[in-house]
């Protein structure tokens, strides 16, 4: 875009548990603006509040968005020129900005302990007071003027002095326009000497230089007062870009305890592909102009990418699309590659310790079998677990022994000497002899003809295609088999 400066755009979770599928959508946006630009994305790992950290979870961050193929530019694994980017290693850098505050008189000491502010809290409750928040006790005390009074301690926190005319409507990039409630007096500094997420966000944007920012609508009521610390620090702020909530289907909020999909990585657990859920989150994102495109690359998503064309009404994650496209992107990798992403996910998955080789080599003589009819790479072994059985320890399913026909012992015994005999052992020829054999000798219709064969070979009523399956399995096991149902009949 040749009339747009480059924007450092940059996504900030906070480590507290799987990385949720939200900071992946608004990394998409972030990465497709920094692209559109020439700019930069970075990813910064916001761990003030100590106590809710997760061992592993920033790893994870890292990790999924680079399954994702959505990599920073700068971020505390690769480093750049305005690190470290996880806040925890940046304390001294908020110190002097909060010093700065109280000299203004922008902010104040507060000593109330947690005690005085949950009754405070409940009194108003009780009251239904319409002004509700911080009472102001602290305002204008020195420490010991505060520790005649009750609930003191001697640790404070700081907290901003938010003024009756903070502007409360601002400018936003997907919905135009944002309004957001009168702030309390919210706490910059935690007693720990930790900032909170609000100062530290804003240094932090500004001092990495940050142009825009993509965060969810539900930090909305934050703004006003991030705005606010903007203009006392002297700074201009970024422009905001507050993305719609992802929603279920039946437009229930994508909480983690509930729908286990806001979980990045459990799209990764289940078997799809990375591709399929970045383009199913443009899709979220930026809905197709024409009905029907709904595959997209990386590239052209960019090429696209405008902040009006984002539906700020919501997001609506079904499933359903998403397992068509995994569907779609399974069927256009080459057999070779989808065996090699099935092998990487049976491993991740924990399935195999190691991608033993006989193994790899049985899965890539059964992968094109079963490519047709996949949706999530998980299915390709359980559906080709035939190939990996051992013919004594075949099981015939119940329902598929249930189903064969008093016909079954004869077809299976014509069928035995049919492929005995056969020259060549590939599908074309094993399907030539069977039809021969049953479907013209015999006189039985091909799908009765079939069916005990396919039972045989696999022990179900379904297996992937069965001439195709025989071949794979070879004549040694392919006849033991059909011998060992013949003479369990
Ligand atoms: N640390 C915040 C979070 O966990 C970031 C919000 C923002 O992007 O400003 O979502």
């Amino acid at each position: 875009m040749p009339d747009t400066p480059p924007a450092r755009t940059r996504v900030a979770p906070s480590p507290t548990g799987d990385p949720h599928v939200g900071t992946a959508y608004q990394a998409l946006f972030d990465l497709a603006w920094a692209r559109r630009t020439g700019g930069q994305f970075v990813l910064r790992i916001e761990d003030t509040d100590q106590s809710r950290l997760v061992p592993g979870s920033a790893e994870q961050i890292h990790e999924t968005l680079a399954w994702l193929g959505l990599s920073p530019d700068e971020s505390p694994e690769v480093g750049g020129p305005y690190g470290p980017y996880r806040q925890s290693e940046r304390l001294d850098t908020y110190r002097p900005y909060v010093e700065q505050l109280l000299e203004q008189g922008h902010a104040y000491r507060c000593w109330c302990t947690s005690e005085r502010l949950a009754r405070m809290r409940a009194d108003q409750e009780a009251a239904k007071a319409e002004v509700t928040g911080y009472d102001r006790l602290c305002l204008g005390k020195t420490a010991e003027e505060r520790e005649q009074l009750p609930g003191f301690q001697p640790d404070p926190v700081v907290r901003m002095l938010i003024p009756d005319d903070a502007p409360l409507t601002f400018p936003d990039l997907i919905s135009g326009e944002l309004s957001a409630p009168r702030p309390d007096d919210q706490v910059i500094l935690k007693a720990d000497g930790f900032p909170t997420y609000h100062l530290a966000v804003v240094v932090d944007d500004h001092l990495m230089g940050i142009t825009h920012v993509v965060r969810g609508q539900e930090w909305i009521s934050s703004t006003p007062k991030h705005l606010l610390l903007h203009q006392w620090l002297g700074w201009d702020p970024p422009q905001l870009a507050h993305t719609p909530l992802i929603r279920n289907t039946d437009r229930s909020k994508l909480g983690k305890r509930k729908s286990p999909w806001a979980k990045l990585t459990w799209f990764r657990d289940q078997g799809y592909l990375p591709e399929a859920l970045l383009n199913f989150l443009m899709l979220l994102g930026m809905p197709p102009v024409h009905e029907g495109d709904d595959v997209q690359t990386m590239d052209e998503f960019i090429a696209a990418f405008d902040w009006s064309k984002i539906n700020p009404a919501g997001a609506v994650f079904d499933l359903k699309k998403l397992d068509w496209l995994n569907g779609h992107y399974i069927r256009s990798l080459t057999a070779e590659e989808l065996t090699d992403r099935v092998v990487a996910h049976l491993v991740s998955a924990g399935e195999w310790a190691t991608p033993e080789p006989a193994r790899v080599e049985g899965l890539r003589a059964g992968v094109p079998l079963v490519q047709e009819r996949l949706t999530l790479l998980s299915e390709a072994l359980p559906k080709l677990q035939f190939l990996f059985t051992d013919d004594a320890d075949l099981v015939i399913a119940d329902d598929a022994r249930a189903q064969l026909s008093e016909d079954a012992p004869a077809i299976l015994d014509a069928a035995i000497t049919a492929l005995d005999e056969l020259p060549d052992w590939t599908h074309d020829a094993i399907e030539a002899a069977l039809r021969a054999t049953l479907v013209d000798g015999l006189g039985v219709k091909p799908k009765l003809a079939f069916g005990p064969l396919r039972t045989a070979v696999s022990g179900s009523r379904v297996s992937p295609p069965l001439f195709e399956s025989m071949e794979v399995l070879g004549r040694d096991s392919s006849l033991t088999r059909l011998r060992s149902l013949r003479a369990s009949l």
